[in-house]
This record gives C-alpha cells, structure tokens and sequence, in this order.
C-alpha cells in the first residue's frame, strides 16, 4: 500500500537501528508524546530493537485518558437528565467516571450515542427538535478544528438545542509542564505528528529555545518512530536543541492554515485540569464570547463535584511517564480492556492497553 509499506519496510528499519546503534554512546530518555505512537512501538517490537541505552518513556498524548473525571463525572450527569441526547467519541463511553460509565448508563436507559464527527450531533438536533442534543468535544487540536466547524454551523443554522461539552486539550503547554517539573527525566520528545499538521512547528521551537533540549515532529509507522529517534540521537550526542521535522510528508512549519483560524475565531486557550497533571494554564480549550451559548457547562449549570478515582488507579503516573503499564499492580488481572480501571486500560491511544495487547509478545522494557 503506498504511503505505508515503505514505513514499515524491513530493510530501512534494520538500517536505521543501525545507524542508531552506531551513534549511541550513553542512556538517553526520549518522550514519545503520542499514544498513537506509543501502540506502533509496541506492536513493531521497537523497544527490543533499539539499544538498551534509549529508554522510550510513554507520554500524556491520549486525550480520552487525559479528560478528569469530574469532566466524564458531567457527562454522566447530563446523560440522566431528561430530554437530553448525549453524543461522543465511541471511546468515551467505556471510560470509569467516579461512580459509573456512559456505557452503563446507556444500557440503564440514557439515551448516549456513538457518533465518528461533531456534525452528526447537528443533524440529530436538527431531526430532535423537542430534544437538547450536547456533544461531549474530547480531544488534541487534531479534532477540535470539526468541533469549531460545528460550532460555527449551529449559529449559522440558528440551532438552538446543540451545544458542546468542551473537553479539547493543548499539547505544547503540558509537555511545558513536564518539563517545568524539577524530577523530570526527559532528554527529548518525538512531538506527536498529526497535532503539529493542525498547529505546525512554531510553539515547539519556543519550547526547545526555552528547556534547550531537541524535540522531534514523528509520524506513526515503525520508520517514522525510529527516523524520529535517530535524529534525536543525533542531536543529543552533539549536545544540540531545537526541531527538526521527521515527518514532512504530513507536517508543514505554519501548519494547517484554515484549521487554525478556525480554532482560532471559535477558541480561546483557557486552564484545564489534565488527569494526572492537575491544572495546566492555557492547555484548554473555551468557546469564545460570540458561542458561549453554545456551551453545555454554561446552558446546564453544571457543578465540578470532587470525584472518585479507584486507588488502584496509576493513571496519573502512566500518564506521565514516571511508570510504566506493566509495573502498575493491576495490570491484565483486576484491569483488562474488557474491564478496564481506568482511562489508559479503555482507549485506543492508552498505554496500558498498549501494553495488555503487544507485551505478551514483546520482550522491551517493562
Ligand atoms: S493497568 Fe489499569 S489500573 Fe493500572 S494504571 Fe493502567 S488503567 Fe490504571
């Protein structure tokens, strides 16, 4: 299949763990940010492939694993109200809130439905017109430009029972905070690929210009990983920063142009409470003042109440990096995908089920 079997060709990724074998001379830990990244290093073995000196440490890049759980908790709580449809993401729904799931409530009789775009939800308002129809919008800047779109549809169809439960979050300003954190062990990241086609390369250059250290734009097959580690390498052994972008086939500098200035008429950066990392300025997503209307926080009223997170729960520190699925003592006996603990055990992007899936047939690094 072009554009994919040449990434997974064998012969190129003997070629490049070659080159990053050769070029290696001391431990490196690189983050790769994305869980989607996080899945192809599991199933292509990478971790047994590359040198024991790079350490692959897996980050927050899975948005359904990052949403709080007073913000599921809301969603859940909008899912019992009457005359209400709730729509998401198909992952959504099986994620742990404090005391149930959506899955749960569905099958109790909410009326929750799976949709693949936001715009689905305008046609459901448009075809339940005595119905409030409220999109639970989670998600990286990849998704939040259809959201936007959406948003901006509704006002323009004057759709008065659509709204928006915001849960879209920002890349740059976590991996800041990661990195702002005194004990962090990051040496590098590999940036997660199709965020920066969305946002392009600028907020990672202040990054780099600001922690001095080399992050790399990576794609998602086993050759744009190991093209991504081995210029990281590259950069770290010759004591270099900035970024450098290893998948240029997708990504441009400015990024997607249209996208952004739709994020940016219908978004505003605001704080958000990112599971695991508590509140990060700026790494959120508002509606701006001209679609606040728009807003289901805003139309019903709802409350953070304090949640409950299962103790046996190690979301938070898989989340950043500081442990790893296998060593959380759950893992494939109380938490499995089929029941799942918590956010990272559920998702498609999550590296607990990253793990559950390829480990057995993987010998890397625990
Ligand atoms: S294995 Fe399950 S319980 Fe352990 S951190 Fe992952 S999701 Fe949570």
């Amino acid at each position: 299949m072009k554009y994919i079997d040449e990434y997974r060709d064998r012969e190129l990724v003997e070629k490049l763990v070659r080159k990053i074998t050769s070029g290696v001379s001391r431990e490196w830990n690189i983050m790769e940010v994305c869980g989607g990244q996080t899945h192809a290093i599991m199933k292509y073995n990478l971790l047994q492939l590359l040198p024991p000196e790079i350490k692959l440490i897996h980050g927050p890049g899975c948005p359904v694993c990052v949403t709080p759980l007073e913000q599921i908790d809301q969603a859940i709580h909008l899912a019992r109200m009457d005359r209400i449809i709730l729509t998401s993401f198909g992952d959504m729904l099986r994620v742990p809130g404090s005391e149930s799931d959506l899955l749960s409530e569905k099958a109790a009789g909410g009326d929750i439905r799976m949709v693949y775009s936001p715009l689905d939800t305008l046609e459901l308002a448009t075809s339940n017109p005595g119905k409030e129809v409220v999109f639970f919008a989670v998600g990286f800047e990849t998704t939040a430009p259809a959201v936007a779109m959406a948003v901006r549809e509704a006002q323009k169809r004057n759709l008065k029972n659509f709204s928006v439960l915001v849960s879209h979050v920002l890349v740059p300003p976590a991996l800041d905070a990661l990195l702002s954190a005194p004990d962090h062990q990051i040496d590098a990241f590999l940036a997660a690929g199709h965020v920066c086609a969305i946002m392009g390369t600028e907020e990672y250059e202040a990054l780099t210009e600001k922690y001095t250290l080399p992050i790399v734009v990576t794609g998602f097959e086993p050759v744009d990983i190991l093209l991504g580690i081995s210029q990281a390498i590259e950069m770290l052994e010759a004591q270099k920063h900035g970024v450098y972008n290893a998948y240029s086939r997708i990504v441009k500098p400015l990024g997607n142009l249209k996208a952004k200035q739709l994020l940016e008429e219908v978004f505003v950066p605001g704080e958000r409470t990112w599971r695991g990392m508590g509140a990060i300025p700026n790494s959120g997503l508002k509606l701006r003042d001209p679609y606040r209307s728009y807003d289901a926080a805003r139309r019903f009223r709802l409350k953070n109440k304090k949640p409950y997170e299962a103790g046996s729960c190690m979301a938070g520190l898989i989340l950043t990096g500081k442990k790893r699925p296998a060593e959380c003592f759950s893992f494939g006996t109380t938490c499995t995908p089929e029941s799942p603990l918590g956010a990272p055990m559920v998702s498609s992007e999550g590296a607990c089920a990253a793990y559950y899936r390829y480990y057995r047939t993987s010998t890397g690094q625990p």
